[in-house]
């Protein structure tokens, strides 16, 4: 079968075995690329394991199901406790990074990591679900309430889907993005959005920074008010400049959010009913379709926001 590895600074489609041995087998039907297969490739940290932690497919019985990339070691506290995201050797297990992952035709998986999708939700889309359930764990983790004002800073995947969960907490949400195809985005999703750079109110009572640039947690702590609290969602692969001074002064609260815990009610279940629920998620994150036969050039429009991709999608 085709595969897609990193190989040599690049994405590159191979052929594979195709995959036997205990688990469930997943035939794919969605794979996207994220932001950080980007990032991993250009850096050189990917090993020999598939690529795709964004994905979904079918069972062999025709079950549509999406796949949570993350699994339990079995043996330390955090895993126990339903913090799999907190495991120390969380990346090792994690499918598409230490594991095989969903840019292939198919995809073996442990049981746990399955969950099958709700009504109105296909497999052709359900690829979303992973950064939308990145969305939901920081909105939780950020204790949204009915109400707040929420500015979230970045149009990307993680940002737009910041948007419908902040909105679904009960948020009035402000989308600061780079490029209007976002903006409009946010706008479908119930925000009001304003270029980045323009001069607009602050003062929010949370700010969710689904940039992680090393300027855009500066950014956030500008925008929030007095005792606020700030959400970081982005990978800060280059490192953050840190406003100690003003947050201090401030007593702003900085809250970390990483991928996504188990602990009930499941935050990927949540996330499919999520895109389930809401008109146009899906549509609207998935802007490019490609066979894993033409990688390089679905690699190549990922990387170019300019072009108006959000999330570019294999259908193997
Ligand atoms: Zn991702
Ligand atoms: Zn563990």
């Amino acid at each position: 079968m085709l595969a897609i590895k990193a190989s040599n600074g690049a994405a590159e489609v191979q052929e594979v075995p195709k995959p036997d041995g205990d688990g469930v087998l997943v035939q794919v039907v969605s794979s996207s690329i994220c932001g950080s297969d980007l990032h991993m490739i250009d850096i050189g940290i990917l090993g020999e394991a598939t690529l795709g932690h964004e994905f979904a497919g079918t069972l062999p019985d025709g079950t549509g199901v999406a796949v949570e990339p993350t699994a339990p070691c079995g043996v330390c506290e955090y895993c126990a406790d339903d913090q799999l995201q907190l495991c120390r050797t969380a990346t090792e297990r994690l499918i598409g990074f230490g594991l095989d992952g969903g840019m292939a035709e198919y995809c073996l998986v442990q049981p746990d990591s399955i969950i099958v999708l709700p009504d109105g939700l296909e497999p052709s889309d359900a690829c979303v679900v992973e950064p939308t359930a990145i969305s939901l764990h920081a909105a939780r983790r950020g204790r949204i309430v009915d109400g707040e004002r929420v500015c979230v800073i970045g149009g990307g995947a993680i940002g737009l889907t910041a948007v419908v969960a902040s909105r679904r907490h009960g948020a009035v949400v402000t989308l600061l993005g780079r490029h209007d195809h976002q903006l409009e985005a946010g706008e479908r999703f119930g925000a009001v959005s304003q270029h980045s750079g323009d001069t607009h109110a602050d003062g929010f009572d949370v700010v969710l920074d689904a940039v992680g640039s090393p300027f855009s947690l500066g950014e956030a702590v500008r925008r929030v008010r007095p005792g606020g609290r700030v959400i970081l969602v982005g990978s800060y692969w280059d490192g953050s400049e840190f406003p100690a001074m003003e947050i201090c002064l401030s007593e702003i609260d900085l809250i970390p959010a990483s991928m996504y815990d188990r602990s009930a009610p499941r935050v990927f279940e949540e996330a499919a009913r999520l895109v389930a629920t809401t008109p146009d998620l899906a549509n609207t994150l998935i802007t490019h379709r490609f066979p894993l036969e033409a990688a390089p050039e679905a690699f190549a429009a990922a990387a170019d926001r300019k072009a108006g991709s959000i999330r570019v999608v294999f259908e193997p």
